[in-house]
């Protein structure tokens, strides 16, 4: 450990972001990055504490103080190699995880003030592309075959682990490119996909075949392989069945985010087609990351107000003692994209959809009260009774995705990723790919 009294003199320094007016007149990401000798002083807080809760936390199992420490030594290669051992993708992980590890820092739990981790890894990360630190391995084969199906994180993790292990691995997906998520979700401001390419370029080179444009029916799975892995994410959103719904200017979150993204890759749309904010005023229904993700994206495609409605109480700020650590924080999270400018509310149910001509024109809310439930658990919704009509020309519904029912599966069939949590984070999509290739490795070797 090189400096073991630096967290007392050296505070926590995030990299910050673009300015406003300057990042909501493109989609380039938001982010900034330290110079080298800050980011080692940043490295050089992290105690190596002898319990290093963070490893825990890390649903990849991340050795976080020993990245460190390499990283506050310059010892770049070494910070790599390290990282990589646990997160086949960290240059992912470092610009979009929310940092589980950050909330399990002891500098955090002590003075609010945790090892800015996440940023650490993304720097290692892109040093090692830029210095020639990730290289292409040609793993020697073992005669066997595997079938992944799903290319997002969860998929990409499981195939890039069975080839490592000597699998010829075969990626479908239904997409035209790989990545999940991660290429038709999460918006360019958060991840270039540029990042995502990078990483596939290596993935492809070192031997995995990519089978783009195939949709996969996985109950009758492409034949010739000894295994396989189903990686098919969270495909159905949760929609919102009130009165209205079928007005013109409501749609699903992923139908603006993926177009909006497919735009930024080339890909043209009609007019007819196009799901846009430009001129409009935005209505978003759901308080979490993807209504965040909508907002950002609205801002820059030209809208002219945004509003934000979420059916749960505002989190308190900051702190909250209903949560205390280990648990989660729920804690009030302000985004860029809400910093960008966004009306946000809470307690609001939405009743119907309001339109004119066939196309919306605003929403019927009530206000909400959640009363505690005497059984305990999640507490009780009541109607208030007071009601208001928001203005909206889009309305863009956030709430989640349903967590898909797979079918009885074969022995040789393993489920990975989101498909088999429901909705989750990227960072547990990659551990559970993981773990899915070192469970088909198992199996194919008992
Ligand atoms: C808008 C949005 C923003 C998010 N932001 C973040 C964030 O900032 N940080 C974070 O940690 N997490 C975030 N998440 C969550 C994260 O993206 C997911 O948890 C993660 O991508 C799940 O990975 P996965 O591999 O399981 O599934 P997915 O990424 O959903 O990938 C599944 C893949 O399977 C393919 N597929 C499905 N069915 C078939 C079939 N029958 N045949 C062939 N291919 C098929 C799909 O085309 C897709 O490419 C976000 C999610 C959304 C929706
Ligand atoms: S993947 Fe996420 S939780 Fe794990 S070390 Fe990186 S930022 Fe922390």
């Amino acid at each position: 450990m090189g400096n073991s009294k630096a967290f007392l003199t050296i505070h926590r320094q995030e990299a910050g972001h673009r300015p406003v007016h300057d990042r909501i007149a493109d989609f380039g990401e938001v982010e900034q990055t330290l110079n080298s000798h800050d980011r080692k002083l940043q490295a050089s807080r992290c105690m190596d504490c002898g319990v290093p809760f963070c490893h825990w936390a890390c649903p990849l199992g991340n050795k976080q103080p020993e990245w460190q420490d390499a990283l506050f030594n310059g010892k770049w290669e070494e910070a790599y190699k390290l990282l990589n051992a646990t997160n086949d993708f960290p240059e992912f992980t470092g610009r979009i995880c929310p940092a589980l590890c950050e909330k399990s820092c002891v500098l955090n739990l002590s003075c609010q003030e945790p090892v800015t981790i996440r940023e650490n890894e993304c720097a290692i990360t892109e040093a090692a592309f830029r210095e020639g630190y990730v290289k292409v391995v040609i793993p020697e084969r073992n005669g066997k075959k595997v079938a992944v199906i799903g290319a997002g994180p969860s998929g990409l993790a499981a195939a890039n682990q069975l080839n490592r292990k000597g699998y010829a691995v075969t990626l479908f997906d239904k997409n035209e490119a790989p990545g999940g998520l991660l290429r038709y979700g999460i918006p360019n401001f958060k991840l270039n996909k540029t990042i995502i390419d990078r990483r596939m370029e290596v993935m492809a080179a070192e031997g995995i075949a990519f089978e783009m444009n195939a949709d996969i029916d996985v109950q009758n799975l492409p034949s010739g392989y000894d295994a396989y892995c189903i990686c098919t994410g969270t495909p159905t959103a949760r929609d919102l069945p009130i009165p209205g719904r079928e007005l013109k200017g409501v749609h699903l979150a992923l139908e603006m985010l993926a177009q909006q993204n497919r735009i930024l890759a080339g890909t043209t749309f009609t007019k007819e087609e196009l799901v846009t904010a430009k001129g409009k005023k935005v209505l978003v229904i759901g308080g979490g990351d993807t209504g965040s993700d909508c907002i950002g994206t609205s801002h820059r495609q030209g809208a002219v107000k945004v509003t934000q409605i979420e059916i749960m109480p505002q989190p308190p700020v900051g702190q909250n003692p209903a949560t205390p650590w280990p648990q989660w924080p729920v804690v009030l999270k302000t985004t860029t994209s809400h910093e960008e400018g966004c009306d946000r509310r809470w307690c609001l149910t939405s009743n119907k959809f309001i339109g004119k001509n066939g196309k919306v024109t605003g929403v019927e809310v009530e206000e909400v009260e959640w009363v505690p439930n005497p059984e305990g658990g999640r507490p009780n919704m009541k109607l208030t009774g007071k009601k208001e009509t928001i203005e909206a020309d889009i309305v863009l519904l956030a709430m989640g995705f349903l967590k898909p029912q797979q079918p009885e599966f074969g022995k040789n069939v393993f489920v990975a990723g989101d498909a088999a949590s429901g909705a989750s984070l990227v960072v547990r999509a990659i551990a559970s790919g993981r773990k899915a290739a070192s469970d088909i490795d198992k199996f194919l070797n008992q």
